[in-house]
């Protein structure tokens, strides 16, 4: 398999390169060149997600230097619990894939945990790849988290002082080696302006061989649609009707993982796109116009993105395949979890608020034409303080957050220059 970058203007490259590079050399990002097409038999025993992802990726990795690997990586990638619940006993066409029952609470940690295992897998002594990242969110978490225990890749953690929550900075800084996490004095935008800098430097590049693990990595995509494929599979099975698919949306990474699986062959019916305030999805499907926007806060902030990175494939892709956007102001959002959990006993994060949001506002017809699913991204946990006030509980930390309060943390300060970052990737911190 190779890959081919959305803008045509970069040659064909094997998948472990794709990797490496995150961005194609012309800008543009990198697909690939064709899709393999499967029938839900050829999944048959493939009891375990690991397995199930193994088969599903399989030629997505052929001929790179990651198809022998590629078994163990998923096996160990997707080692925990991936729950289709009905949340609500009296609306059974709707459940919920619970994404969040990894070690950092939220799905980034399905595309995080396979692509640190592929990158150590491709890196060497000789060789060394550090992940560089800029973070605010649950991408560094889980970045971090997934790189505990590589022996030739390396994450570096950058993130601006005083300005993400005490939980966040704890999950930041609590990993062990080789994760080196850094506080900047300075924004987030210094922050990514560091990271810039730092690629754009060619020998130090070249010598700690720095790579990202945003969400335009085709590392973190494809493994993505393996989830997907679990429970669509699952679900048509049991009823002979191919799912409906309702994913949360922020930079278009999940949700494109669910197209992705549907244009392989996988039993998927129409994608509905969630988002939150940011109405640059909704007005494009809208208008068939896309005019990116600067984003605006909300609740659901993992989902803060007013020019989705990843819309670029979406677009080579074919707009008939989203069904649906529908955008959920924060008050519908702060409504969603307090209903659902007054109807049902369910609790939602903001996140997946939006998507039971987008499924309460369907026609009972659509509703009823066949089985739905929506995507639950985040534990609510992570988002007490929104959550708890609206349905007037405590929330306990599930063990693997719980575990990180407990950890030691080591983290460096350093001012916002590329001297001071240099510094540290020449000689990591000793924590
Ligand atoms: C990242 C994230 C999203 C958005 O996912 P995209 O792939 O960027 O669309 C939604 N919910 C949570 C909790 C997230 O962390």
């Amino acid at each position: 398999m190779r890959y081919r970058s959305t803008r045509g203007q970069a040659p064909l490259v094997s998948a472990d390169k794709a990797l490496r590079a995150g961005v194609a050399p012309d800008g543009g990002l990198y697909l690939p060149e064709t899709l393999p097409q499967f029938e839900p038999g050829d999944f048959a025993g493939n009891a375990s997600l690991g397995a199930l992802a193994n088969r599903l990726l399989a030629p997505f990795f052929a001929g790179s230097p990651l198809a022998q690997p590629l078994e163990a990586i998923c096996a160990s990638a997707f080692d925990f619990p991936l729950p289709l619940v009905t949340p609500d006993k009296s609306e059974p066409g709707l459940q919920v894939l619970e994404l969040f029952h990894g070690p950092t609470g939220a799905f980034k940690d399905f595309g995080a945990r396979f692509l640190f295992r592929a990158f150590d897998a491709i890196a060497s002594a000789d060789d060394p790849i550090t992940v560089l990242a800029a973070t605010s969110g649950d991408t560094g978490g889980a970045v971090g988290c997934a790189a505990e225990g590589a022996r030739h890749a390396r994450a570096v953690i950058l993130f601006p002082r005083g300005r993400i929550s005490a939980f966040q900075e704890r999950q930041l800084c609590c990993w062990r080696e080789p994760v080196t996490a850094l506080r900047v004095t300075g924004d987030f935008d210094a922050c990514q302006r560091l990271v810039k800098s730092a690629f754009a430097d060619r020998a130090l590049s070249a010598r700690h061989g720095l790579t990202s693990a945003n969400s335009i990595s085709i590392g973190r995509l494809l493994p993505q649609m393996a989830y997907w494929a679990r429970a669509s599979l699952d679900v048509f099975k049991a009823t002979g009707i191919k799912p409906g698919l309702i994913a949360p949306t922020g930079n278009l990474g999940n949700a494109f993982a669910a197209v992705l699986a549907r244009a392989c062959g996988l039993p998927i019916g129409p994608v509905v796109l969630a988002t939150n305030a940011n109405g640059t999805l909704a007005d494009w499907h809208a208008s068939g116009e896309y005019t990116a926007r600067q984003s605006i806060a909300t609740l659901a902030n993992a989902m803060d993105v007013g020019a989705p990175s990843n819309f670029e494939r979406l677009s080579g892709f074919g707009d008939e395949l989203i069904e649906d956007v529908v955008r959920v102001e924060d008050e519908a959002i702060r409504a969603r979890i307090a209903a659902s959990h007054q109807q049902s006993g369910y609790i939602a994060c903001p996140h997946t608020a939006t998507a039971l949001e987008a499924f309460a506002r369907m026609t009972p017809e659509t509703q009823a034409e066949r089985p739905w699913i929506a995507a639950a991204t985040a534990h609510p946990y992570k988002f007490a303080d929104v959550v708890e006030p609206l349905i007037g509980l405590r929330l306990t930390p599930p063990p693997a957050l719980a575990e990180v309060l407990e950890r030691p943390v080591h983290v460096s300060d350093i001012a916002a220059t590329l001297e001071a970052l240099a510094a540290q990737l020449g000689a990591p911190a000793e924590n």
